[in-house]
């Protein structure tokens, strides 16, 4: 029940215990091995569960220790470098929003290793073609039912439509709902190959 026992790698459980993170909460401590397992999730999880880092640090330990390490990476828009701040705090998704859009074509035009956005913003680069998303390792799509919610749906499909042009990569990918309508239910059976569904 700590994250010293999941194999997340010595750098990251190094960065955990810098978070003060001392357990594991139940979305993380059932996410994170079926992750690092190379399993496709599907999870029903609350905000406020820990459930951000319970997709990103599986994405971060693949980054780092898994079998695509060695593979060049940060080719124009493969993955938005973190900053170290917005690690801290668990929150990622404040990077996104607080960034302008100049400072994101910087980033992408250099290249990163993960990206992070909502759904408007990312199609708007699609249509720009200033990001591919074909050698997209990892795919968290989180508050899903949020997203439909909002209108998304077209949006979120599309993206998902790019990744799957050839030459398409291995992909994993991850959804995380607060709720699992016949909506949720859709995405997960179109965009996730023989997934587990996990209920905390
Ligand atoms: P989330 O559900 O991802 O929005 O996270 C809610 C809050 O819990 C964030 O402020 C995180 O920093 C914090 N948090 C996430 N995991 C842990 C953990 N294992 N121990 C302590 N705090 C955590």
């Amino acid at each position: 029940n700590t994250f010293a026992e999941i194999d997340l790698g010595e750098a990251l459980n190094l960065n955990i215990r810098r978070c003060k993170y001392v357990k594991p909460t139940p979305v993380q401590r059932h996410a994170i091995p079926i992750s690092l397992m190379g399993r496709d999730l599907m999870a029903c999880a609350q905000t406020g569960s820990g459930k951000t880092a319970a997709f990103c640090f599986p994405i971060i330990s693949g980054i780092m220790n898994g079998p695509f390490a060695q593979r060049p990476r940060g080719a124009r828009g493969q993955c938005i470098r973190l900053p170290s701040s917005s690690l801290r705090r668990g929150s990622f998704h404040a990077s996104d929003c607080k960034a302008s859009p100049r400072q994101w074509l910087r980033d992408l035009e250099r290249g990163v290793d993960i990206l992070v956005a909502t759904p408007g913003r990312l199609v708007d680069l699609l249509e720009r073609a200033r990001v591919s998303l074909q050698m997209i390792r990892y795919l968290a799509l989180d508050e899903a039912d949020r997203m439909l919610d909002m209108g998304f749906e077209p949006q979120i499909r599309k993206i998902v439509e790019q990744m799957d042009m050839p030459p398409r990569g291995v992909r994993q990918t991850m959804l995380f709902s607060a709720t699992f309508p016949k909506e949720i239910q859709r995405l997960a059976s179109d965009f996730l190959s023989s997934y587990i569904f996990l209920a905390v």
